[in-house]
């Protein structure tokens, strides 16, 4: 029975100062992860390395897939621990430990012995030596290949003997909390979500900003929103999720302006409350979405309207990919069943029949003074009877 795993990370950025933060980081992130899962545990570093120790009964694939969604993990090492023992009874505990972890037929092995503590009676070449010899002895279908094993034997003597030769894939990227933080403009859709995914996978992290208008947009389509903040909030831990009332806002532009360039006008001032709000809170950036050329308001000539009202980077990270390709991701995630849930978000109900394609900033500019007498103070409104909730992953 695997009590322990040993967590691997990417070595990229540990070095000096930065690896005892990222390491922090990392634990912080794997704790939380951890809380969704049955058991408890203790998430602890031992000579450059992080364990997490299961302290009693726990589910073995449940912590797996949980420690999955931690940025900056690269691999996963079920460990089954021993009490330190003589080298006679060690190396039984292994030939027993490959017998039922291992496919003992025409396969290759290498017993990578290491000693944290050096009074162990024999040094790690003559460990594996001879646990090397009594697993040959044992399996007549194994044989030792020292520079491409099929099966790795790491044998630890530390405090406890440690075992283990199963690396489980993790999600690799960063851990949150080494990149800065940075706003998601979050919608019902499929894009956003998969957005915030990627970029808190370089360790920033992520509050999110929904724009709703009641009663044109449904509690329910709110739900759906924070229903999404709640899966990408199980890799990016918890999200400050502000819910901003665009009615006004959105009725006045579509009185008062050329139904052709409502969503390129909405869209803006989206992007100017998203800002105001990211400025705010400390976020460096803002997320989207938006893809090229996936719908009118994503063409070359719309997004680069869409940008010039803000003053922060806008990350895009589906900005070259398919809608395919994003789908796969949202699949990946699990956020895209709740995305394809049927409510209408602001955008949707708001959309001309003949979106331009190719809008002109000099015109788009133009259109929005007919705004000026009612704009500020709908905008100060928005801002301000925002609500703002705490989305976690429980
Ligand atoms: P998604 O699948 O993410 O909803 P979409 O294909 O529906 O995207 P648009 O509706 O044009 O595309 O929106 C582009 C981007 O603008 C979204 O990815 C999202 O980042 C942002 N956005 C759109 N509507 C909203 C909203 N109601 N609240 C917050 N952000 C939004
Ligand atoms: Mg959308």
């Amino acid at each position: 029975m695997f009590s322990s795993f040993l967590i691997k990370y990417g070595e990229i950025g540990v070095k000096g100062k930065n690896r005892y933060l990222f390491e922090n980081a990392l634990m912080q992130q794997i704790k939380y992860a951890l809380k969704r899962c049955e058991g408890s545990f203790n998430v602890h570093k031992a000579e450059g390395r992080i364990y997490v120790d299961a302290l009693g009964d726990y589910d073995y694939d449940e912590t797996v897939a949980n420690l999955q969604c931690v940025f900056g993990i690269t691999g996963i090492c079920p460990v089954e621990m021993l009490d330190v023992c003589n080298p006679e009874s060690l190396k039984k505990a292994v030939v027993d430990y490959i017998g039922r972890n291992h496919d003992t037929k025409d396969h290759t092995f290498k017993i990578h012995a290491r000693r944290a503590h050096k009074n162990y009676p024999l040094d790690s070449m003559e460990l594996n030596a001879l646990i090397g010899e009594a697993v040959l002895d044992e399996y007549e279908g194994l044989k030792v290949d020292v520079h491409d094993p099929d099966y790795l034997i790491t044998v630890e003597i530390r405090e406890k003997i440690y075992l283990y030769s199963t690396v489980i894939a993790g999600p690799g990227g960063m851990p949150v909390g080494t990149n800065g933080k940075a706003m998601l403009l979050l919608s019902g859709g499929i894009d956003s979500p998969v957005a915030g995914y990627m970029i808190s996978k370089r360790g920033v992290k992520i509050d999110a900003v929904y724009f709703h208008a009641p009663p044109y947009t449904s509690e329910r389509a709110k739900q759906k929103v924070i229903d999404l903040a709640k899966q990408v909030a199980k890799y990016s831990g918890p999200i400050y999720l502000h819910i901003v009332n665009f009615t006004d806002i959105q009725l006045a532009i579509y009185e008062k302006c050329p139904h052709d360039e409502l969503t390129i006008i909405m869209r803006r001032y989206m992007m100017k409350i998203a800002e105001t709000i990211a400025k705010e809170t400390e976020c460096l950036g803002l997320i989207t979405g938006e893809s090229i050329g996936q719908v009118a308001s994503q063409t070359m000539a719309s997004l680069a309207c869409t940008n010039e009202v803000c003053t922060l980077p806008v990350f895009r990270p589906c900005i070259g990919m398919d809608k395919q390709e994003i789908v796969n991701i949202s699949e990946k995630i699990g956020t895209y069943e709740t995305s394809i849930l049927p409510f209408e978000d602001c955008c949707t109900i708001f959309v001309a029949k003949h979106p331009v394609t190719k809008p002109s900033l000099e015109v788009i500019k133009r259109h929005e003074k007919h705004l000026d007498d009612c704009i500020d103070e709908m905008f100060k409104e928005a801002l301000d009877t925002r609500e703002t909730l705490v989305v976690t992953s429980e």
